[in-house]
């Protein structure tokens, strides 16, 4: 295999938080006020006592008022967040970005969007999924051309091949194929490879060619996805969708004494939409709801664990026990988190004064996370 190669960064973890405006329904009730305020790489949370709360990222992007500096589009938070991600893949590096936040945030408007699309265009509302995919692709067809233009005797292609599954109650289900039992879906099982860590058994991976092919599965997937109503919002989710880009790139060439060497490198990115992270009080009463609110915590309690003790061991302080196993999500994603990945972490917050106390909890946990 072709080595990593390594850049000159030191820290491993990028956390960016994206304020998202008010919706209409917010918009026309008289007392709902916008009190989170965006200042370059600050944002400042004003309580109704007159006391504000100020946090530090490495990005802030907002998106109340189209006329303030910080104000983020789409293409904006992809261009200045993640489309690092992409140079690092074709480096060979392994990487995840996870949006994490209260339900009904922005954590899907930011991840899928609202329009991903149609033929190989991709839409003005589309989100970072969609649009990391759509330029994986453009890279791909340029990359092929280079090699036609300067008339390599090398030939090197790239493969990309994609999953899209959930994890619900600490079990995992296929979005693009999985079985049935009797209607029911039957959850997969994660066994550890033990060369290539843990993987998910039987899940479903496909290979695609053009951006216009992977609409087809983000359709598919989109639309398998698992949600219920809670009290919070209709379209609440309360799982955590995982869409993973396998991207392999292949070197042939026969050297001048004749012999024939194959490279490869591969590199996987998992782009999280993590389960809403409210607490159990809000949303749970007892059951079902309280075992999902259990094991939603337990997730995301587990996630904010490893990426402070992976940035604690990157900055050098001190070697922390990461401890993955205690999540099907952090278990699953060991390989993508750590070591030379790149973790990146955009936390969505509402503007909304009735929001208050989760946006200062998503806040909190993302300066814990950076
Ligand atoms: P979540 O996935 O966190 O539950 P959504 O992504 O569904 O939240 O967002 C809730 C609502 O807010 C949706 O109607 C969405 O279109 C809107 N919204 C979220 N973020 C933005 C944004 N940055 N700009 C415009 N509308 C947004």
């Amino acid at each position: 295999d072709l080595p990593v190669l390594l850049g000159e960064e030191t820290s491993n973890l990028t956390v960016g938080v994206r304020v998202r405006p008010l919706i209409m329904r917010e918009q026309n009730d008289t007392s709902v006020v916008n009190v989170v305020l965006v200042d370059g790489n600050e944002i400042k949370v004003m309580c109704e006592s007159g006391m504000a709360y100020t946090f530090t990222y490495d990005y802030c992007f907002w998106s109340c008022n189209p006329e303030h500096p910080s104000f983020a589009s789409q293409d904006m938070v992809f261009t200045t967040m993640v489309q690092p991600l992409i140079d690092k893949a074709f480096l060979g590096y392994n990487a995840c970005l996870f949006a994490y936040g209260q339900t009904g945030s922005g954590k899907s408007y930011s991840m899928m969007g609202i329009d991903i699309g149609v033929g190989n265009s991709i839409g003005k509302e589309a989100g970072i999924i969609p649009r990391f995919c759509h330029e994986l692709f453009e890279r791909i067809v340029s990359l092929d051309d280079s090699d036609v233009v300067l008339g390599k005797s090398a030939s090197s292609s790239t493969k990309v091949e994609v999953s899209y599954f959930e994890i619900y109650n600490e079990k995992i289900h296929d979005l693009l194929g999985g079985s049935y039992d009797g209607g029911k879906r039957t959850p997969l099982k994660v066994r550890e490879h033990p060369v290539f860590g843990p993987y998910v058994v039987d899940l479903s991976v496909h290979g695609v060619t053009s951006y216009e092919d992977l609409q087809g599965w983000l359709t598919v997937g989109n639309s398998q996805r698992a949600t219920a109503t809670t009290g919070m919002n209709e379209k609440s989710s309360r799982s955590h969708s995982i869409f993973s880009i396998i991207l392999t790139q292949t070197q042939e060439e026969t050297t001048e004494g004749g012999d024939y060497q194959k490279h490869c490198r591969h590199s996987k990115i998992n782009l999280v939409d993590l389960a809403g992270s409210e607490r159990l009080s809000h949303t749970c009463t007892s059951g079902d709801r309280l075992r999902e609110g259990v094991s939603i915590n337990r997730s995301l309690l587990t996630l904010g664990k490893v990426i402070t003790a992976l940035a604690e061991n990157g900055s050098g302080k001190k070697k922390s026990f990461v401890p993955y196993r205690d999540s099907v999500l952090t278990w699953l994603l060991r390989e993508s988190l750590g070591g030379n990945s790149r973790t990146m972490m955009l936390a969505t917050v509402s503007p909304a004064n009735i929001h208050l106390e989760e946006t200062l909890a998503t806040l909190r946990y993302a300066c814990q996370a950076g």
